[in-house]
């Protein structure tokens, strides 16, 4: 059923003013009592905060592994309830936070498209999300437009019954739960040669419009002597708004279309596909850079403890024959989320006591 109604767009004082104020004057807004209450952007994380998270994702997922352990978890919320409003399509990051409630027994309800919400009767997004607020604890939005779930949230903190919102992907803008996944993987992948810092990230595809790596470079910050390598075809180079952080905040980086040249220098390699979605004219765009593509005979080239991530969907970005490689690591990736997003709940409500660990 398509909209009877136009959509209704009422302006909220002071909003646009906030949304482009300075970021880290922002960062205030969505905390509560010192801590994180909405998850919004990747610049909110900060290095002790990072750790804590990836810590605490590896505690539970060690105590998932036994009955007792898994039952303790699921009686941690079983007094909660989510919403998931993903309003864009969406698999991995839909099923990771699904699956990460029912770790810890929040109940969960979903909107995957507005076609049969009161939506189509005119109603705004904004009151859309007040109305599940009324009747959830957590709500978890992914939206096409950048902005969206910074908007709910700063909607929702201005009145008397706030909940915390978490950015589950806003347009071509930020996945902040993503770049965090993408830290505890990489983490995870050097945790014997030192960790995250000292290394070389190569980010490879479509720069401009992937939020995946537009949020993990601005976690970069939180890491020493991290070199980054943008490597992508000239129009879709990393945006000036990323590279003057960078610039900012002293992190080295180069930009290449020249990927071989970069694969034997790189502690991790992160693909992404080409952003279609994003084009004003999908159909006139060319889908596939094979010089952007890795490939099986990649594999002799890269460092043997080479990280190769991918924050999927992959199209043809990466050789299925490189999937059985141990330095292969985007399935992995793609469970680390289900565990890190658990940890990021856990947290914001605060129970991690209970799991034995505490964030100072
Ligand atoms: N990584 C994306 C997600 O987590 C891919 C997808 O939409 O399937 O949602
Ligand atoms: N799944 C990631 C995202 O939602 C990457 C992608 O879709 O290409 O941004």
């Amino acid at each position: 059923m398509s909209a009877i109604v136009e959509p209704t767009c009422q302006i909220y004082e002071g909003w646009e003013e906030f949304y482009h104020g300075d970021t880290d004057d922002k960062k205030d807004c969505f905390l509560a009592e010192g801590k994180l209450f909405d998850i919004i952007f990747a610049q909110q994380f900060n290095r002790p905060f990072l750790d804590y998270i990836c810590n605490l994702a590896n505690q539970i997922r060690r105590m998932a592994k036994t009955k007792m352990g898994s039952q303790k978890l699921r009686s941690l919320l079983a007094h909660k309830r989510a919403m998931l409003y993903f309003v864009q399509p969406s698999t991995r990051t839909f099923l990771s936070f699904q699956n990460a409630c029912h770790i810890l027994g929040l109940k969960v309800s979903e909107t995957r498209e507005t076609s049969t919400s009161s939506e189509v009767k005119g109603e705004s997004q904004e009151d859309t999300i007040r109305t599940f607020a009324s009747y959830v604890n957590l709500i978890i939005v992914r939206h096409p437009e950048a902005g969206f779930a910074e908007k709910t949230a700063w909607v929702l903190n201005q009145t008397d019954r706030p909940v915390p919102v978490i950015n589950g992907g806003s347009g071509p803008d930020q996945h902040p739960t993503q770049a965090m996944l993408d830290i505890y993987t990489l983490e995870r992948s050097f945790k014997h040669i030192g960790g995250l810092d000292g290394k070389k990230i190569a980010m490879v595809g479509d720069l401009k419009r992937g939020r995946t790596v537009r949020s993990l470079s601005y976690l970069m910050k939180n890491y020493r002597d991290v070199t980054l390598y943008f490597v992508s075809p000239q129009i879709f180079r990393m945006k000036d708004d990323i590279k003057a952080f960078l610039n900012k905040h002293g992190i080295k980086f180069y930009e290449s279309d020249d990927f071989r040249s970069i694969m034997p220098e790189a502690d991790a390699i992160y693909m992404t596909r080409i952003q279609q979605e994003y084009a004003d004219d999908p159909s006139g765009e060319i889908d596939a850079y094979p010089d952007f593509h890795f490939k099986k005979e990649h594999l002799g080239i890269i460092k043997p403890h080479c990280t190769i991530m991918h924050p999927l969907p992959r199209r043809y970005e990466i050789d299925v024959a490189v999937d059985k490689d141990p330095r292969a690591a985007y399935w992995r990736q793609e469970r680390n989320g289900m565990w890190l997003r658990a940890a990021l709940i856990a947290y914001i409500f605060g129970v991690e006591k209970e799991i034995g660990t505490e964030f100072l």
